[in-house]
């Protein structure tokens, strides 16, 4: 079977977009209101020659009821059948509580984790990426998974990772 490798994170950070980004076409439903991907959806993927599996997920939030409680799980559930993890975190809002607890969360699982620094557009949000050095999980890579800026270093560093 080929490797599994998903993307998770909070709602509205951009992974369906990454998603899309890493298939080069769009096929991940991406919204501007959180929450739009409510299950895990795999898809073929490939980079620098290898094949892998890519699960786009709901995100994450915990302690919360109803609807989000199962995306919750979803996004537990996904993990746990993963080779490798891209925790996706908005660089432009920085770390949250939310993400503090993903991060306790992934560590449990053992799996391997690289850490995507998402809407760093330009430049500029070079500083804002730098910063989530803080949540322990190694070089935070800084992308922009809506103009395809970082994506390649990201891909690298995950293919290093399965
Ligand atoms: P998801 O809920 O984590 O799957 O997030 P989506 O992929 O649906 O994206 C949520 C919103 O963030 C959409 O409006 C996207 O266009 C936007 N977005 C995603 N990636 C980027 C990025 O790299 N830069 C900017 N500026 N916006 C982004
Ligand atoms: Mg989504």
């Amino acid at each position: 079977a080929l490797p599994v490798l998903a993307v998770v994170g909070r709602p509205n950070v951009g992974k369906s977009t990454l998603v899309n980004r890493i298939l080069g076409r769009r096929e991940a439903v991406v919204e501007d209101k959180p929450g739009v991907t409510r299950d895990r959806v795999s898809y073929p993927a490939e980079w620098a020659g290898r094949r892998f599996t890519l699960v786009d997920t709901g995100g994450w939030e915990v302690d919360v009821a109803g609807i989000d409680a199962r995306v919750a799980e979803q996004a537990e559930v996904a993990i746990a059948l993963a080779d490798a993890v891209v925790f996706v975190v908005d660089a432009t809002v920085g770390s949250t509580d939310t993400d503090e607890q993903v991060v306790r969360l992934l560590r449990r699982s053992g799996k391997p984790v690289v850490l995507c620094a998402n809407k760093v557009d330009g430049p500029a949000g070079e500083a804002d990426a730098a910063t989530l050095w803080g949540l322990g999980l190694g070089e935070p890579y800084p992308v922009s998974a809506l103009h395809g800026r970082g994506t390649g270093d990201l891909l690298d560093a995950v293919l290093d990772a399965l």
